[in-house]
């Protein structure tokens, strides 16, 4: 029986096990895949306050380091339910079920797809989720990168060090992403900005060889790419928790800043919660303040 078990080891959910264990209560964090969430495959982090340049692997790897050093367990199972008793809650995962006092859900958000056919088949054969992971395979190579937001951008910055040439294709002509990374991109020769464009094919005999896209015209434009990199966004990582907590209609759980949700003793922590500002400052943020809510919950009884 742990005092908390914290689903997800993403920075919100490796915050919330530091400071849990620096009011010295017993913590299990469960993850289904690796350490570090979304940010291990950030190239360069460059807005954490105090950092102005680390990746997000050596980011995500000190805070892992850190989290172990102050006493946390880590069990790589994926939850798959909660029971949420009234004294004790359950975490059921694909292999066993762990009990605890309180739960912190921290499971951030999964790659959302392009939704294009063949989109599936031609992963890992020039479909990519992760320019960080994937863009040594490019080197002298054309890319196209699909998105507007922050990482979008970031991806097509990295890539245009790798790549001969990127394409950088956002459905709109004013992007979501930060002004500062988008002025760097039109400083780059091998950087071609293609707006209001939505990419409707994939070309491909083994590997893909082009792409379709389609302006705001209607107008169609081959273009002849070795990768795609899709970075259209996340899709909150919920979907096994929502007979316990509430979700609102796009599936983040409903939390305000405190992270308290409607299900007592049960709180939430980064990405996956409703909010305004999804970055990294804000993931450990949350986990600061649900592992703070959590220690008050105990103390309590
Ligand atoms: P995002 O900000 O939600 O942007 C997704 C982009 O994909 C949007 O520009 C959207 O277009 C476009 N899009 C969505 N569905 C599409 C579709 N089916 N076809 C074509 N385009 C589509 O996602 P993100 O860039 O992954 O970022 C997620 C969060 O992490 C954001 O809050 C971001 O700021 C944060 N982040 C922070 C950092 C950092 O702090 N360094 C790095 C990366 C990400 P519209 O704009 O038209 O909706």
């Amino acid at each position: 029986m742990f005092d908390i078990i914290i689903i997800g080891a993403g920075p919100a959910g490796l915050t919330a096990a530091i400071y849990a264990r620096r009011a010295e209560k017993t913590v299990l964090v469960l993850e289904a895949k690796s350490y570090g969430g979304q940010i291990i495959n950030t190239p360069d982090i460059e807005n954490y306050p105090v950092c102005p340049h680390i990746s997000g692997f050596d980011f995500a790897t000190g805070l892992y380091e850190q989290t172990k050093a102050l006493g946390a367990e880590f069990v790589f199972e994926k939850a798959v339910d909660i029971i949420n008793g009234e004294k004790i809650k359950e975490v059921v995962t694909e292999k066993g079920k762990y009990q605890g006092k309180t739960i912190i859900i921290a499971t951030g958000s999964e790659n959302r797809k392009l939704g294009v056919d063949g989109e599936d088949r031609l992963i890992g054969r020039g479909i990519s989720y992760c320019a960080t992971c994937d863009g040594a395979f490019y080197r002298k190579k054309t890319v196209a990168v699909v998105g507007g937001g922050n990482t979008a951008l970031e991806d097509a910055l990295y890539l245009s060090d790798i790549a001969e040439k990127v394409y950088l294709i956002h459905r709109r002509d004013t992007f979501r992403g930060e002004e500062a990374t988008i002025k760097r991109l039109k400083e780059k020769t091998n950087v071609e900005f293609v707006l209001n464009s939505t990419v409707t094919s994939l070309n491909a005999e083994k590997r893909l060889t082009s792409i379709e896209v389609k302006d705001k015209d209607g107008k169609v434009t081959q273009l002849f790419v070795n990768g795609l990199f899709v970075a259209v966004g996340r899709i909150p990582e919920t979907q096994n928790f929502g007979k316990t907590v509430n979700l609102d209609e796009s599936g983040y759980v409903v939390a305000g800043e405190n992270c308290i949700t409607n299900a007592d003793g049960i709180f939430v922590a980064g990405d996956n919660r409703v909010k305004s500002v999804r970055q990294l400052v804000t993931a450990t943020a949350d986990g600061a303040i649900a592992a703070t809510e959590a220690v008050k919950y105990i103390n309590q009884f």
